[in-house]
């Protein structure tokens, strides 16, 4: 059984793409559907980035983003934590080029198009993540809503280690380091160091690190 990776929805079109294709795929379908929705005049046009975030040493995570160009840093960190981070509210930051960009600057007075940021949350076991910028656009952007998903991976099926035919769904912390702590729901039961050490399999670059429960 090796790693299977389910293809993901793009939200605009619903069509099906993996990493790459969707990269591509959506730098012809969002300015197409900002088209479409200029014409129904739904909500007032304001610049917008279109972001890719992604895991640093997990690129199978990823997010699609379109975010308000006027909004903060502080509120890209927010979105992040809730969809992927939050265990017990550790500390984040961006950088760029190893200079830590301020919360609360706003991501047109820091942002432009091809740039690259880290981002990292929790300076203990750190989450690091790529956030590079790949347009920008003028287009609808819903009232009190910053951040839109765009499209997201679908959760990879990652083989249990120890047998091999299943689907791991729990990761042992202490035994994960030695390449066998991801566990089918049947080896789990049966493993030795108990149901304290585990922590959910979730579709997040921050799966068993930590607390985070997803
Ligand atoms: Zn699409
Ligand atoms: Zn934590
Ligand atoms: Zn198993
Ligand atoms: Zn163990």
């Amino acid at each position: 059984m090796t790693i299977k990776v389910p293809k993901a929805t793009c939200l605009l079109c619903k069509s099906k793409y993996t990493g790459t294709g969707m990269t591509k795929h959506l730098q012809s379908c969002l300015p197409k559907n900002l088209e479409n929705q200029r014409k129904q005049q739904k909500f007032k046009s304001q610049p917008f980035f279109h972001i890719l975030v992604k895991g640093f040493y997990s690129p199978g995570y990823w997010l699609h983003l379109k975010v308000s160009s006027n909004s903060k840093l502080e509120e890209l960190d927010q979105f992040l934590r809730d969809i992927w981070l939050e265990c017990c509210g550790h500390l984040s930051a961006f950088s760029y080029r190893r200079n830590e960009l301020k919360m609360g600057r706003k991501l047109k007075d820091v942002l432009s198009i091809r740039m690259e940021l880290l981002y990292e949350y929790d300076f203990g076991s750190t989450t690091e993540l790529l956030v590079k910028v790949l347009a920008e656009y003028d287009g609808p952007i819903e009232q009190n809503k910053p951040v839109e998903i765009l499209a997201r991976n679908e959760a990879p099926e990652i083989p249990c280690d120890e047998c091999g035919k299943a689907p791991a769904v729990q990761i042992c912390t202490e035994c994960q380091w030695s390449g066998s702590g991801w566990l089918c729901e049947t080896c789990a039961k049966n493993h030795e160091c108990g149901g304290e050490m585990m922590l959910p399999v979730v579709n997040s670059p921050r799966t068993g690190v930590c607390g985070y429960t997803g």
